[in-house]
């Protein structure tokens, strides 16, 4: 019989490099290669450098002569293979977001693993703790029911929905369900969509599970601590993974669990490179893995919504759901509109909101005033000549920004100094219009001179350091007022908080972008969650001229479902996802016309037909037409079965790749967009 292992000598390897195929080497003269060594890292000369590659495959044969093949430098052997699990998802992910194989496994490694250096083999043990583990709470009739159904549920792959209002207890129903993997022998990976959530939960992790080694993977991480971390998980010495969405590429080779908290969260979505969701991974990666998911939310999106209420969603998720707040004195909050078009807001603030301001100042506890907008104000303005602060980058105005005395483009980063009088015309009378985070301070200071307060936006607390340090200030009651971007919206408890206010959420009502109510609603119940979370009851002020919109009469009833089906029924009727599947193509380039020119030739370059039933629209420029010099252009493609839009774009990838582009433009394509 032959030695197979002998006829293998070619390695197919991936490598990190914009192109769609694998790389053939051969076996390295000193070595022997089996199919057993797939997964492992290797050094291969490319061009003039030393890369580093996976085996993805071996074979006999190559469609190169062996002669012209060069041969693997080394064979990294200092880490565990990549497990097949892992070469499934990352296969999955590039067929799925047509991105090139290569490019999607070498970007999912940490840094250290990624150049030709050899990688130091230190593994981090489990921290074994002295401490005892913290008691777990008697759970809540509600938190009982969502744990037995999970638990009755058959083994293998099931995925779960869980909704529950800010405070229900979400994260001990996490928690519980992690306990039970732990106690299984397995690994539980925990996504969240920010860094700055992560101090607390990562407290209460290890508070509950001392011993199991808790890895955090986040790109605040230094890269020997992600490196270490991610050995972790791939050897097994860590038995819960706590990331955000890069790590759910994380190899564990004996994962039970996945939890997605806040699962409609945006930063889920890759905004740039591969534009992947995290969420929608996961759950091919639970599937894939037979093990069961949870994705949790106070307001889901409406995809997973869909997914578990809805009969064209098949029931695909089961829907969990706490109502109640966990403690029991911690009552939901009373929301209230005020109508800004009887009570008028001076400097953003209404009387309404000054008056409950005073009432928690009288009472020693704190207010919120939230805004999500930062810096000064959106804009500085000319009334002579009606000149405006703009960028010349961008098709965008300057932000301004006094506290640092510069004009700021929030899109290119462009900065420039405040200038003393007009640029056109020499008037001296230029004025801020509009209100940022800087601006209200301002006026808060006004009104309220004794009052300490606080900004928090992504100025002041731009770091996880600068956050944890504000953050503790505020939990140690050094601060009276908060005036906040929904940076202070998400998942931090502050108990003294008792009063929200919200300047001016309108705008998002008649947005372009038919996901603005989605978000807008979503924030809104975050923001408000944030009131009254201990034994103090809530109160949130919503400031706005619109008081009866159906949108803010869901918000002061609290009620998400009547708000989703609401969402949903409009977007059926519109043939909106989830009831359709899209795909954009952008283009960017130094001219407009070329953007355009090439959208056009890709819609052109491939024809629906029977087995392509797909929609096309017609190529814009995007809503930001203009970023950092480049002007922007998008072609929406859309078809009512997933399946057909993958069959088409497969094909498309293919063909835009033969379109002869001029200098200097780019495209892009992203499947399942969320921005417009
Ligand atoms: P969510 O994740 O839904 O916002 P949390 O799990 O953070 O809610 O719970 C909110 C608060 O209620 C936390 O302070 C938590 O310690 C507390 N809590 C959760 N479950 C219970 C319980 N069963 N008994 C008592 N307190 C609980
Ligand atoms: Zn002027
Ligand atoms: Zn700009």
């Amino acid at each position: 019989m032959p030695d197979h292992t002998l006829l293998l000598q070619i390695v197919r390897v991936a490598l990190d490099v914009p192109v769609r195929h694998l790389f053939d080497y051969r076996v390295p003269d000193h070595d022997q290669l089996s199919t057993a060594d797939i997964g492992y890292r290797v050094c291969v000369p490319f061009g003039q450098r030393q890369m580093v590659g996976i085996i993805v495959e071996l074979a006999a044969a190559s469609e190169l002569p062996l002669a012209q093949l060069k041969p693997v430098t080394v064979v990294l052997r200092d880490l565990p293979r990549l497990p097949a699990a892992w070469f499934r998802l990352t296969e999955f992910c590039a067929a799925y977001y047509h991105a090139p194989l290569g490019q999607v496994m070498l970007s999912t490694l940490p840094a250290g693993l990624r150049s030709p250096a050899p990688a130091k083999a230190r593994v981090r043990r489990g921290k074994v703790s002295a401490a005892l583990a913290q008691q777990s709470p008697i759970l809540t009739i509600e938190q009982e029911a969502s744990l037995r159904a999970v638990a009755e549920g058959a083994g293998g792959f099931r995925a779960y929905l869980l909704h529950g209002v800010t405070g229900s207890g979400k994260t001990e129903v996490y928690l519980r369900l992690i306990e039970r993997t732990l106690a299984a022998g397995q690994q539980s990976l925990l996504l969240v969509p920010e860094i700055n959530l992560t101090p607390q939960l990562e407290a209460r992790l290890t508070a509950r599970f001392p011993d199991a080694g808790l890895a955090s993977l986040h790109s605040e991480l230094g890269d020997a601590a992600r490196g270490r971390n991610w050995r972790a998980a791939l050897t097994g010495a860590a038995r819960i993974i706590l990331g955000t969405r890069l790590a759910v590429f994380v190899p564990l080779p004996q994962l039970g669990l996945i939890v997605v908290d806040e699962e409609h969260d945006s930063s889920f979505k890759q905004q740039d490179g591969i534009r992947y969701s995290a969420r929608d991974l996961a759950v091919f990666r639970a599937r894939d893995s037979h093990i069961l998911i949870v994705l949790g939310s106070a307001t889901p999106s409406l995809e997973s919504w869909a997914n578990a209420t809805d009969n064209a969603g098949g029931g695909r998720y089961r829907l969990l759901s706490l109502q109640q707040r966990a403690v029991e004195a911690a009552r939901l909050p009373l929301v209230r509109t005020i109508d800004t078009r009887v009570d008028k807001p001076v400097d953003g603030l209404s009387r309404a909101l000054l008056v409950a301001i005073e009432e928690r100042l009288a009472r020693a506890e704190q207010s919120l005033v939230f805004l999500n907008r930062r810096g000064y104000a959106p804009v500085l303005a000319c009334s002579a000549c009606g000149w405006t602060s703009h960028c010349h980058r961008c098709a965008a105005n300057l932000v301004l920004h006094l506290a640092d005395h510069c004009l700021r483009c929030h899109h290119c980063g462009f900065e420039a100094r405040v200038p003393k009088y007009c640029p056109t015309c020499g008037n001296q009378d230029i004025s801020a219009f509009g209100r940022g985070t800087q601006r209200i301070e301002e006026a808060l200071t006004e009104h309220f001179p004794r009052a300490r307060i606080l900004r928090v936006d992504r100025d002041s607390a731009g770091s996880r350091r600068q956050w944890e340090a504000l953050a503790a200030r505020i939990e140690g009651g050094e601060a009276d007022i908060l005036v906040g971007t929904q940076m202070l919206a998400k998942g931090h408890d502050f108990p003294k908080l008792t009063l929200v206010g919200v300047i001016a959420p309108d705008s998002a009502l008649f947005a372009a972008d038919w996901r603005a109510p989605e978000r807008l609603f979503a924030q809104l119940m975050q923001v408000a969650g944030r009131a009254g979370r201990a034994e103090r009851p809530g109160e949130v002020l919503l400031q706005t001229q619109f008081p009866d919109h159906p949108l803010y009469d869901a918000v002061v009833r609290q009620d998400y479902p009547a708000f989703a089906a609401a969402q949903l029924r409009d977007r059926q009727q519109a043939g909106f996802p989830p009831y359709t599947y899209q795909a954009m193509l952008r283009a960017e380039a130094p001219r407009m016309a070329d953007a355009l020119c090439f959208l056009t030739a890709a819609r052109a370059c491939s024809s629906p037909n029977e087995e392509h039933r797909v929609t096309f629209y017609d190529p814009v420029p995007m809503r930001l037409s203009r970023r950092a010099s480049l002007e922007r252009g998008q072609l929406l493609v859309e078809s009512s079965s997933r399946r057909t839009l993958q069959r088409f774009l497969r094909h498309w990838v293919s063909q835009l790749a033969a379109i002869k582009l001029p200098s200097r433009l780019r495209w892009h394509l992203e499947v399942d967009p969320l921005e417009f």
